[in-house]
């Protein structure tokens, strides 16, 4: 299990224990082995996570860390314990740290594994327990998403299971802007979803504030999909075609001697051609601003230190973020 922590000292102890006790029932199923981990990465938090997860794998061998050199965002925290964790595992199963998802639904994904699908995807079925506003921007995301061409699955956060295969298969993925709900359904192999009920957050509070789901989404968009820059084309057709109009329009005008009450129309179309301009200015922007950075080809992340015994310990400071 790959569980990416971002200043979660307040829930750590309880996701512990409560993996602890899913992980143990599992392995007495024989569902899944006896040295299964739970692989908490460290996403540069400034509170103790570190220092909890350190000790938890001083008590207990199944629990494992790895620690980011710094904040690197949930991603790339995931996509980095998933690196991590690919060494040796025949199966992931990624997760939030604030219990927001059901552990119980890991049995149904295991299953589905053991089935023969490769990613099996958990969909939260209500959201009853999320606030009204976090309810509208979320599923506004996906239905902005699809309509923008992103195939995405619908209600599914970060709550799945991956076999090595397709984790190998999403690591081939190397763009920097990671995106991981647009690029899992770009792997292929097999899939399948398993239906959850989203709790609320166990303690403390949201790590993602509107403006970095508003980052979030840009990122969704500009990195799987071209419609915003062909409709910054229709704009400007439709806009040119009404220009002529307006040409036409300002003629007819002139020569019916009525040329100085045109102030408010030229207003209007100064401020409207403007405002059009400068946003899809900004749209190219975010297209030439992605290519930047991809072009630059940075690490993803860079761990600092890796805690499981499954492997050697003098292979500290792996950069293997690129
Ligand atoms: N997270 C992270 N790095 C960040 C922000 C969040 O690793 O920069 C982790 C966080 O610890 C949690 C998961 O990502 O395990 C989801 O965050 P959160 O629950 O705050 O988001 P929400 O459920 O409110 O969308
Ligand atoms: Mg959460």
């Amino acid at each position: 299990m790959v569980v990416p922590c971002y200043k979660e000292e307040a829930v750590l102890p309880e996701t512990s224990k409560r993996l602890k006790a899913k992980l143990g029932a599992l392995m007495e199923a024989g569902k899944i082995g006896p040295d299964s981990r739970v692989m908490f990465v460290n996403d540069g938090s400034s509170d103790r996570t570190w220092e909890i997860i350190a000790r938890l794998h001083e008590e207990d061998r199944l629990f494992s860390g790895v620690n980011l050199s710094r904040n690197r965002g949930h991603q790339n925290a995931l996509l980095a314990g998933m690196t991590t964790a690919v060494r040796y595992a025949d199966m992931i199963v990624s997760m939030d740290a604030d219990l927001q998802d059901d552990v119980n639904a890991i049995d149904a994904m295991i299953d589905a594994y053991h089935a023969g699908y490769d990613v099996v995807y958990g969909v939260r079925s209500s959201r009853r327990t999320d606030s009204a506003f976090k309810r509208l921007t979320a599923e506004g995301f996906y239905h902005l998403m699809h309509a923008m061409g992103v195939d995405l699955v619908f209600n599914h956060a970060d709550y799945r299971l991956m076999s090595k295969r397709a984790v190998e298969g999403l690591l081939q993925f190397n763009e920097s802007n990671i995106f991981l709900r647009g690029i899992v359904p770009q792997i292929g192999y097999p899939s399948t979803t398993v239906e959850y009920e989203r709790a609320r957050r166990f303690a403390g509070e949201s790590k993602y504030p509107l403006k970095k789901m508003i980052a979030f989404a840009m990122d969704g968009i500009t990195s799987f999909s071209i419609k915003p820059l062909r409709l910054i084309v229709f704009l400007g057709a439709a806009v040119f075609v009404l220009s002529l109009a307006m040409l036409v329009w300002s003629l007819v005008r002139r020569f019916t001697g009525h040329t100085v009450s045109g102030w408010a129309s030229l207003m209007f179309s100064i401020w409207m051609l403007g405002g059009l301009q400068l946003l899809s200015l900004g749209v190219i922007g975010e297209y030439v601003g992605k290519i930047y950075s991809e072009a630059k080809h940075r690490p993803r992340f860079i761990i600092e230190r890796v805690l499981d015994d499954h492997l050697d310990s003098d292979k500290q400071n792996d950069r293997n973020g690129d």
